[in-house]
């Protein structure tokens, strides 16, 4: 393939472009040295004598745009926070402040990660500079997911900006978080003025820039939410171009089933005329083991109908989330902990509560598949509730409810079947995040992780797609209209990566350990990871 003349286009476009960038940049000479490559580019006098110099050069690298599927060989140069030239490599020699020689290494547009937990890291004075998103190649996280998040955007929006952020962060409102401001944890339905208020509260939320609604109808006090609710405030997010993105009410047999809780999120979407992201899509436990088939086939034929269908995977066999929410029936935490707390002691409801327990345990496939990853007694970390229920000399289900009541106690859950992984991964409809959360090393390495386990070993994804899937999908699905696609005019979050070198260096050992092999990471223009080492800049910005 002549690489030259397929780049043709962008190399003329690239000028228009330099030449706005050089006025920045007017007192310092202009210099154009073309390569022996000339002759298949024709540019006039009058665009080379424009040409100035740029902020920063990616020479010589192995470039995947995040839209083509092919490598192409092109040098990128970033004026500002754009990207304001792409042409064949070497072609002409641009000056630049900055020179990344990326000779022998992928050049991706920076990954994007639709669904994280990390606001709290990124509103923190030591942790806002995001290092483990950062690491595995990640320039854009997504926070608000499965329900959560703050209410007041706007608030979060201001206090972002003035603390500062090493990625950029897009936002979704929480349904979860709205129903807890309005109505507590109340175990009903909300009232016609109760779901006014909700309305009142989405509403500003979308005003002030959230990218759409998420909901977590498994947990508490979603799960306590009829359909109906949800489609009044997804309603609301269409009108403003937003996504309704949820944590299915059933990934299992906990109360509805994994495919009856697809129906729903497939008729809210219909209702509410607004595309569906499902939240890490997976069949949750030996019951649904198999019904990746079923699924996948209710989305290719609700995408037939015309409803706008995606979803993000991380590439992991086990979930992480809260002991309790992992096994505890939800009637028991309702209203408040004390309340819950309460219940777990009642003597006339142990026997109900032993039964839902254990059910809820064998779902996920029986307590040694339940590994205990934080709890205030670092000595059972690392332990799965079997081994704990044993060195307590407690039954399994007593084990549990002790430890629930001792404070948070997270677990990663080990409930998923590889070859349902694995059929949704090869959808075309489906995107990589990380669901990252402590005691999990998807917080640290899902990205490389991805790559290493099914780009590089099982080869069931190739490298340009898995970029693909990784940046220009998710930025399509999350409406980031100026991001996700190495392209000019579009805002420069780019990685280098070495192909033999990126990989996880986390595990279920030791979840909080940095990715390898990220050597430069630009985060809107700037240069804030070089040759792996963080330079201490905080380049990130709330996008929607
Ligand atoms: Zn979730």
């Amino acid at each position: 393939m002549d690489i030259f003349s397929k780049n043709l286009i962008p190399v003329a476009m690239s000028f228009i472009l330099l030449s706005a960038c050089s006025s920045e940049n007017s007192e310092q000479s202009t210099k154009t040295t073309s390569t022996k490559n000339q002759s298949s580019i024709a540019l006039s006098n009058k665009a080379k004598s424009s040409l100035g110099k740029v902020d920063l050069l990616i020479t010589n690298g192995t470039v995947y745009t995040g839209e083509s599927s092919d490598a192409q060989s092109l040098d990128l140069a970033i004026c500002g926070q754009m990207i304001c030239g792409m042409y064949a490599t070497g072609a002409y020699k641009i000056e630049a402040t900055t020179i990344i020689d990326a000779k022998g290494k992928v050049v991706s547009p920076g990954f994007i990660d639709p669904h994280t937990h990390s606001l709290a890291e990124l509103l923190s004075k030591d942790k806002n500079e995001n290092l483990n998103y950062l690491t595995q190649g990640v320039t854009t996280v997504v926070n608000g997911n499965d329900g959560g998040g703050p209410v007041d955007v706007q608030a979060t929006v201001n206090r972002l900006n003035a603390n500062g952020i090493g990625t950029n962060v897009a936002l979704l409102v929480g349904h979860g978080s709205i129903r807890e401001q309005v109505m507590g944890r109340a175990e009903r339905f909300a009232t016609p003025e109760e779901l006014k208020e909700m309305s009142l509260l989405m509403t500003t939320a979308m005003e002030s820039g959230a990218i759409g609604l998420s909901t977590g109808l498994y947990y508490v006090p979603g799960s306590y939410a009829n359909t109906d609710e949800v489609i009044a405030l997804a309603k609301i997010a269409s009108k403003f171009g937003g996504i309704y993105d949820t944590h299915l009410r059933d990934e299992s047999t906990f109360n509805i089933g994994f495919t009856a809780a697809l129906d729903e999120a497939i008729n809210i979407v219909d209702k509410a005329d607004i595309h569906l992201h499902l939240a890490h899509i997976k069949a949750l436990g030996v019951d649904v083991w198999g019904q990746s088939k079923q699924a996948i086939e209710k989305v290719e034929q609700a995408q037939k109908r015309g409803i706008s269908i995606s979803a993000d995977q991380y590439p992991w066999l086990a979930s992480g989330t809260k002991l309790r929410s992992a096994v505890m029936p939800k009637w028991v935490m309702a209203d408040s902990k004390v309340a819950f707390h309460q219940r777990l002691n009642q003597t006339d409801l142990a026997a109900q509560l032993a039964r839902e327990i254990t059910e809820n345990i064998r779902r996920r496939g029986g307590p040694e598949s339940l590994a205990i990853t934080e709890f205030k007694d670092k000595s059972l970390v690392g332990l799965n509730l079997q081994q704990v229920s044993d060195l307590k000399k407690l039954s399994v289900v007593d084990t549990a409810i002790w430890m629930v009541q001792q404070g948070d106690v997270r677990v990663a859950s080990f409930n998923m079947s590889p070859k349902d992984v694995e059929n949704f991964m090869v959808q075309p409809w489906v995107v990589t995040s990380s669901d990252g959360t402590n005691g999990h090393p998807r917080k640290y390495a899902s990205f490389p992780k991805k790559y290493q386990s099914y780009v590089v070993e099982k080869k069931l994804l190739d490298l340009a797609t898995f970029i693909n899937k990784s940046s220009s999908q998710t930025a399509k699905i999350l409406g980031l209209e100026d991001r996700g696609i190495l392209k000019q005019g579009y805002k420069a979050d780019i990685i280098v990566f070495d192909e033999q070198a990126f990989a996880p260096k986390a595990d279920f050992n030791q979840w909080n350990k940095y990715s390898v092999g990220v050597e430069q990471v630009i985060v809107n223009g700037k240069l804030v990871i070089e040759n792996e080492k963080y330079q201490h800049i905080l380049a990130g910005e709330f996008v929607h």
